[in-house]
């Protein structure tokens, strides 16, 4: 078993986990930027996590450093605060683009938008959803320019589950502003579990569709 864990090396020093991603789409990993990884290894630890992330755990005292490195080599550094995350499937390598539109737009103007939790969204662009984009607390399933939208899944534990389908079939150009009511509706709340959120306000998500 590792010796050189984030749990480990934190009890000895002050010691951060990053989450880093090849890509926000794609997952195929350069050259350069496995050099990148394994140097960073040297001085810490890397994992690879349930969630399709790299695990980089880095001394506190050179996190602007390692996040230089990261980022000169296209390796995307999700945020440290609670915020928007997105985990976008693979688009079969580039051969299924019709959601990428969406994808990127999704991207540039919702990740990292700063809520009390985080929260994950899965994107998945056709509706074989490989990519368990249902197991995240919000789903998007793309066909045919419209959204399958799912929510309230329990990830992990004996209660777990999957989302359920909150809205089927939404248009291409209004997910945006769904997504961010949906999220903007739930910092708002009192409630601190998305999922919980979700189970408690059926009534809002039945009048967004
Ligand atoms: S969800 Fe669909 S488009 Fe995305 S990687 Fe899986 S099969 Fe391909």
């Amino acid at each position: 078993m590792p010796n050189k864990t984030f749990a480990k090396l934190k009890a000895t020093d002050d010691y951060v986990a990053l989450i880093v991603r090849p890509g926000l789409i794609n997952k195929h990993l350069t050259s350069d930027q496995l050099i990148v990884l394994a140097n960073l290894e040297k001085f810490g630890a890397v994992k690879y996590s349930a969630g399709h992330s790299f695990i980089v755990t880095v001394h506190c005292s050179h996190i602007e450093q390692a996040m230089e490195k990261l980022t000169e080599v296209n390796l995307y550094v999700a945020s440290q605060t609670p915020s928007a995350l997105f985990k976008c499937c693979d688009f079969c390598d580039g051969d299924l683009l019709d959601g990428l539109p969406l994808a990127k737009d999704l991207l540039e103007q919702v990740e990292q938008m700063p809520l009390k939790n985080r929260v994950r969204i899965g994107f998945n662009a056709c509706t074989q959803a490989c990519y368990n984009a249902v197991q995240d607390d919000l789903a998007l399933i793309f066909h045919n320019g419209k959204v399958d939208i799912y929510g309230g899944a329990i990830p992990m534990g004996r209660r777990a589950s999957s989302g359920h389908l909150l809205l089927k079939k939404v248009p291409e150009n209004q997910v945006i502003d769904l997504v961010k009511n949906i999220l903007g509706k739930y910092n708002a709340s009192s409630i601190d579990k998305f999922s919980a959120f979700v189970h408690k306000n059926k009534t809002y998500f039945d009048q967004l569709q």
